[in-house]
């Protein structure tokens, strides 16, 4: 976005729609119009989704350039929303727009969506920015960093995928298979001489399943001359479908992520960082983030939360189909987490062909308790996932994954850890 759009865009902040109002019209228009008849007038809220604005006017008169996606609508049925349900099961609403898994909706049931948890609701009471397109200028890449992306091997992350995500497995939080792949984690920190532990915690599944405890899976890398200091990647390696008990392959949501986490973790395990580095694979992320909430939780009454000097959390990174991108989610309520999403744009363009885009508005994964405590950190996770036709589905398959994609998520991963770790040479 130029800058024009920016001073523009931050002035109308402050206009709010009478939100009683009779009716609203919503328009499309882009930033590659160069549209000015679009945000000139004052009555208006403006949601920007990239290079999109989405206006929202009381009167229905045409803005240049911009296309009516509903006239005469009331206000108040207007949402925007992510929805986690299956496919299949999400209603409620019709859509009038949608990107990266953000949707601008009528609401045509509000019994179906409120209070619903796999539903996040985002207020349209004000002009805000929703995602942001981000393509800094690329800069001379770090020969360190360079080397160990180099080190990175499909092979190896595919047959750990493979070993974790079998098509007829489950690794549903409560059930012993969950038990199978935690066992499977721990051995690989293990050969990597990465000192695990188990954490566990009261997890709480269905009746129809066994009642087992969740666990975490924890791997540290120490630190040269910082090891006080911590940089913590992380991942669930729990799965959920409709038949979570007996089948839940989760090859994507969220196998891609968990191979990820031991393929980063293979690498690092031979290069020395001045930080210590941190390997999180947590359970119960499906029955609502159990384990990283808890590991936040643990870290915050020890008093220790602050060790955490930088985080990413990684949670469907295989999925492609139209957009060769990724979605970095955070926060902006400190400088420091603001930063990360700066340093995750710049580094996706200095070492991955992915186009960025970042958004403030978090919920909805393992990122979020850490979030919520303003550690600076972040999210990645494929811009596709609410077009991933086998989300939370039986079908969720290592077949329907892009492996070479992954890799550059998984690349881009790295060099954050490299950058945050202070890999040294
Ligand atoms: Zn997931």
């Amino acid at each position: 976005m130029n800058l024009f759009y920016r001073i523009l865009l931050t002035a109308f902040t402050v206009c709010i729609l009478n939100l009683n109002a009779q009716a609203a019209t919503v328009h499309l228009t882009s930033a590659m119009q160069g549209n000015q008849n679009a945000i000139e007038s004052e009555n208006q809220i403006i949601l920007t989704f990239g290079n999109d604005f989405i206006v929202i006017r009381e009167d229905s008169a045409p803005i240049l350039n911009g296309r009516v996606l509903a006239s005469d609508i009331p206000l108040a049925d207007l949402v925007v929303l992510r929805d986690r349900r299956p496919m299949d099961q999400r209603r409620g609403y019709r859509i009038l727009y949608s990107r990266a898994g953000f949707r601008l909706a009528l609401v045509t049931n509000p019994q179906e969506l409120s209070n619903h948890p796999e539903i996040e609701l985002f207020p349209i009471t004000e002009s805000r920015v929703i995602l942001k397109t981000m393509a800094p200028q690329r800069v001379e890449p770090d020969p360190a960093v360079t080397a160990l992306l180099a080190m990175l091997r499909t092979d190896t992350y595919t047959a750990y995928l493979t070993d974790l995500a079998p098509d007829t497995t489950t690794r549903y939080t409560c059930s012993p298979e969950n038990q199978t792949a935690r066992d499977k984690i721990r051995k690989h920190f293990t050969d990597l001489g990465l000192t695990p532990q188990f954490m566990d915690f009261k997890a709480f599944c269905g009746a129809d399943c066994d009642r087992l405890p969740g666990y975490n899976v924890i791997g540290i890398k120490p630190g040269t001359t910082r090891p006080q200091e911590y940089v913590m990647i992380g991942a669930h390696y729990d799965s959920t479908s409709p038949v979570a008990c007996s089948l839940a392959p989760g090859a994507n949501d969220n196998g891609s992520g968990a191979a990820a986490l031991m393929e980063i973790a293979r690498v690092f395990s031979g290069v020395n960082t001045e930080r210590s580095v941190a390997f999180v694979a947590f359970s119960g992320e499906e029955e609502g983030m159990l384990g990283s909430k808890h590991l936040a939780k643990v870290l915050k009454d020890m008093g220790v939360l602050e060790v955490i000097k930088g985080f990413v959390i990684l949670d469907m990174i295989s999925y492609y189909r139209n957009i060769y991108g990724i979605i970095a989610e955070g926060s902006d309520h400190t400088a420091e987490q603001a930063a990360v999403l700066d340093e995750m744009a710049q580094l996706c363009t200095t070492y991955t062909p992915l186009k960025m885009e970042i958004t403030t508005s978090y919920g909805g994964s393992d990122h979020a308790p850490f979030l919520n405590y303003r550690l600076p950190g972040c999210l990645l996770i494929e811009n596709e996932w609410a077009d991933y036709p086998y989300y939370h589905t039986i079908y969720d398959l290592i077949s329907y994954q892009d492996i070479a994609y992954s890799l550059d998520v998984v690349r881009l991963a790295t060099a954050f850890m490299a950058t945050q770790g202070g890999l040294l040479p």
